[in-house]
């Protein structure tokens, strides 16, 4: 019997027997090259490759499409596949081209990590490109055959690997690696597979065939349990049964947003694009306080207008009719991969956010053009990241006037009065909080991760400054009650986002700073929906907190 430790992803208990999946590392062989060939070869198996993507998107649930739609886009990425054509044409087969190519994409995003979502997606570029050197050397795509229900082991997963294995076969999930954003964990999650992480190499050694019991609620799990340990795995699954935990959580999402006391709140979600807004939405979310919408660019890859108002337009389709506020390119080097070079042009303390996108007011047109096309679609607001003045504000402003402008021109259907607003995550903009307002701010949203980096000038990439990185300090509050204050005065809504409201302790903390509308990663969203139900609004709203808390929070 040995245990070993790892990290939760999906929560759940069960016992049985382990299948592990194994990766054949394909030999490329060398012989007489002939380009036209290998190109014709390989735009065969592009295409088959997509049909089975597309195959395995009208299989999946509605969270789940995007994924796959994702990798086979990648099969259309010009400087991708330019990539690989012009290794081709110097003499490497198809089939190593390809792999060559995707697997230094993917060293490179798996290199972000100060950058959880792009480093997640380099698991998305191995897995279409393995599914292309599959075809080429006419290997299968299904890596398991099975003929009973296991829990499955891997180095890390693909999200396709586990669209190859017959649903209802796959008890729980155990990888070597793997990260808890990965889309596979989001997958895991979203068919409620108990699933755990980073187990540690050892464990694959000597898995294959035998008996796990995998605690996925504790992160943890024990090979070849002894009778005690199987006995009281089986006594805690039964009284989880007997307990009914989805009926329970059903029931808590069902109840109305209310305090203790009284007081209606709103539980908004942190998202990055249609995929996770429909997880979002199936875990409660009354709509998108924050789309990220920087991550649609992945490595340097400019939309155009049209192509970002389709992407738009899927988010609105994703949330189903509840608003979704869109925050403008937010470029900085901990974003893409294309920012990570740029020195003061991304810089935290440099031209990073609205800064960047006034620089560039041909992209930012395009950006804003495309939001408020999709504003005609459905509800959309769009909040400027890092705004400092009222001067940042008014030329921001300005230049959607002229996009008003270029779209009555052209006579393209736009919504005229989707609203705009600012993200407080500087404090010279949390002290002039009503100078925006008198300019016409219609919203406001806190950042608490930017804010809590500038008020306290702790990095927050930077462990060790973390003591300083606290989100409900004292300091924080006095900045938070400025902008509250303001937005009451004035009648304009005020939302909080960022790790921090995440944590249900903290989300209480805002509360009680009199904040209404709390937006999070959608995984906090049901913690912090308990909490704040149990909480009462107005206890200290006089005074600042005692406490001060550095916990980071939830995935926001
Ligand atoms: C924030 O700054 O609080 C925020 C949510 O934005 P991001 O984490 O994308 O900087
Ligand atoms: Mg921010």
């Amino acid at each position: 019997m040995k245990r070993y430790k790892g990290i939760s992803v999906s929560p759940g208990l069960v016992l049985g027997q382990v299948s592990l999946l194994k990766r054949e590392n394909y030999l490329f062989i060398r012989g007489q090259h002939d380009p036209e060939k290998e190109l014709l070869v390989l735009r065969e198996a592009v295409r088959i490759a997509q049909n089975e993507l597309e195959s395995m998107a009208g299989r999946s649930a509605e969270g789940e499409k995007a994924i796959f739609t994702f990798q086979s886009m990648l099969l259309e990425d010009e400087t991708f596949m330019g990539e690989v054509r012009s290794y081709i044409q110097s003499g490497t087969g198809a089939a190593e081209a390809m792999n060559r190519v995707g697997q230094r994409y993917a060293d490179k995003l798996l290199a972000m990590t100060d950058n959880a979502y792009l480093q997640l997606r380099n698991v998305d570029i191995l897995d279409v490109t393995q599914r292309v050197v599959n075809i080429l050397a006419g290997r299968p795509r299904v890596l398991l055959t099975l003929d009973h229900p296991v829990i499955l082991a891997a180095d890390k997963l693909m999200p396709s690997d586990l669209f190859c294995i017959p649903a209802g076969m796959v008890l729980g999930i155990i990888t070597s690696e793997g990260s808890t954003l990965s889309h596979a964990a989001i997958i895991a999650r979203a068919r409620r597979i108990p699933s755990i992480i980073q187990v540690g190499r050892d464990f694959l050694d000597d898995c294959d065939g035998r008996i796990v019991a995998l605690d996925a609620d504790d992160g943890s799990c024990i090979l070849d349990p002894d009778a005690d340990a199987r006995q009281q795995i089986v006594s805690r699954i039964c009284a989880g049964q007997r307990a009914d935990e989805p009926a329970a959580e059903t029931a808590v999402q069902d109840l109305p947003c209310v305090t203790r006391d009284g007081e209606p709140f709103e539980l908004l979600a942190n998202c990055f694009g249609p995929e996770d807004i429909a997880s979002a939405v199936q875990m409660g979310a009354a709509g998108v306080g924050l789309l990220r919408s920087d991550y649609q660019i992945l490595a340097g890859n400019t939309f155009d207008e049209q192509e970002q108002y389709y992407y738009y337009a899927a988010c609105i389709a994703a949330a189903q009719g509840r608003p979704i506020t869109v925050r403008t390119f937010d470029f900085g080097s901990d974003r893409t991969l294309s920012n990570v070079y740029r020195g003061d042009q991304s810089a935290h303390l440099g031209m990073r956010g609205i800064r960047s996108s006034l620089r560039q007011p041909r992209r930012f047109e395009n950006q804003i053009r495309a939001l408020l096309r999709a504003g005609a679609v459905g509800p959309l607001r769009i909040v400027f990241p890092m705004v400092t003045n009222v001067e940042d504000w008014d030329e921001a402003m300005n230049l959607v006037a002229r996009c008003r402008a270029n779209l009555e021109e052209r006579g393209v259907a736009y919504n005229p009065d989707v609203p705009f607003g600012i993200m407080l995550s500087i404090p010279a903009a949390c002290l002039t909080a009503e100078d925006f307002i008198l300019d016409g701010c219609e919203f406001f949203v806190i950042g608490t991760n930017d804010l809590t980096q500038y008020t306290h000038a702790a990095g927050r990439e930077v462990t060790s400054a973390e003591r300083y990185f606290q989100p409900t300090s004292k300091a924080m509050y006095k900045l938070i009650r400025m902008t509250v204050d303001a937005a009451e005065a004035h009648g304009i809504p005020v939302g909080i986002c960022g790790l921090a409201c995440g944590d249900a302790a903290n989300a209480v903390q805002y509360l009680h700073m009199g904040l209404r509308s709390f937006s999070m990663g959608p995984q906090n969203l049901l913690q912090v929906k308990k909490a704040l139900l149990d909480a009462d609004a107005r206890p200290d709203r006089e005074g600042p907190p005692q406490g001060v808390r550095t916990v980071r929070g939830g995935d926001g």
